[in-house]
């Protein structure tokens, strides 16, 4: 590859440091091969390029007045026959390149730049550490907004002002899922009023200031006792997740550590339930590589980090899912969620 071209998302911010706003406009990091990697951005975002300090980096800024055209200015700084786009670049800002661009190959930079994504830092598994001991804080307060009378949607709501309270800069998801609504894995959040008796999968995740994100799952009954069957199959599925988090480690596949949990889920008479891979990688972005998941034959190694969410549905009745963000290192895993795995009762 020539160069790689990297437009405002995580990558962006992960090579330089520079949060910048995803705009029609062009903002472009043009990265070559060898030379001053530039950035192209518009003349009225040049104060904030400089504030986020990509200069003291040897990043170039070069901006474009509102009737130049950036494309064909990119163009000029691109020597070669083979670009690389990062992978979340819009489709419009793809097409525009190719045509500033003719016979030029455009590729993706995603497999170069997960290289370096997915093996974290020291310093990233501390961004990481502080986004799961904040998502955990939240957690800890469930009592506070999750009883039976009120919707998930009002619940919903109080526990995204708490991870905002707890230390996230922003809200990314939250799951509230009573009663059947836990069946479904990426349920969010409805009108249903939740009842005496329902358990409750909270699945939870924000950004920090620092970038980094968090995602816990954990289960809750609210005012009763759940059935014998949800008792039954959440045994099986706690045993799993902690069959997983003691597989995993450098050395191993990403594959092993889903195939674990699956195989005592199925042992136990689940396995057609378990409907989703076992876990995601997670950074900047909230699901990045590793994928954790049947097929991936990635080695593990020290500094990767990863969801090990297994889950049990039973449609139209309830469902679990626990779910930890772990770390790689050299003899097993650091688990970043540390509250309680079990379910928890709440009044
Ligand atoms: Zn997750
Ligand atoms: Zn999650």
């Amino acid at each position: 590859m020539d160069a790689l071209l990297v437009s405002p998302g995580s990558d962006l911010r992960y090579l330089t440091g520079y949060d910048a706003k995803p705009l029609e406009r062009l903002t472009c990091l043009v990265l070559p091969s060898s030379g001053t990697p530039v950035l192209i951005a518009p003349h009225l975002e040049r104060a904030a390029a400089v504030a986020s300090g990509i200069e003291q980096l040897g990043v170039e800024i070069v901006t474009w007045q509102e009737t130049q055209d950036p494309y064909a200015l990119t163009a000029t700084l691109v020597s070669g026959g083979v670009v690389a786009l990062d992978n979340h670049m819009w489709a419009e800002k793809v097409l525009a390149l190719a045509e500033a661009m003719p016979g030029v190959e455009q590729r993706l930079a995603g497999p170069v730049l997960r290289e370096l994504r997915m093996r974290k830092t020291p310093q990233e598994v501390e961004a990481l550490r502080e986004a799961g001991a904040a998502i955990d804080r939240v957690h800890t307060r469930m009592g506070e907004w999750l009883r039976a009378g009120r919707t998930e949607r009002e619940v919903g709501a109080d526990i995204a002002d708490a991870i905002l309270a707890e230390g996230h800069a922003t809200v990314d998801f939250v799951i509230v899922g009573s009663g059947p609504n836990g069946a479904s894995p990426h349920h969010e959040v409805s009108d249903r009023v939740i009842e005496a008796g329902d358990t409750v999968v909270v699945d939870i995740g924000g950004t920090t200031p620092a970038g980094y994100c968090s995602d816990c799952t954990r289960n809750y009954v609210v005012g009763g006792t759940p059935d014998a069957e949800y008792a039954a199959y959440f045994a099986v599925l706690r045993e799993a997740q902690q069959a997983q988090c003691e597989h995993a480690r450098a050395g191993v596949t990403a594959e092993s550590v889903d195939a674990v949990g699956r195989q005592v889920i199925a042992d136990a008479g689940y396995g057609e339930l378990f409907i989703h891979r076992t876990g995601h990688g997670i950074g900047l972005e909230t699901h990045e590589e590793p994928y954790v998941v049947e097929g991936n034959d990635l080695v593990l190694e020290a500094g990767m980090a990863f969801s090990i969410e297994p889950g049990i549905y039973l449609e139209g009745r309830h469902g679990a899912r626990i779910e930890d963000i772990v770390v790689c290192t050299a003899d097993g895993v650091e688990r970043l969620n540390l509250t309680t795995r079990d379910v928890v009762a709440l009044p």
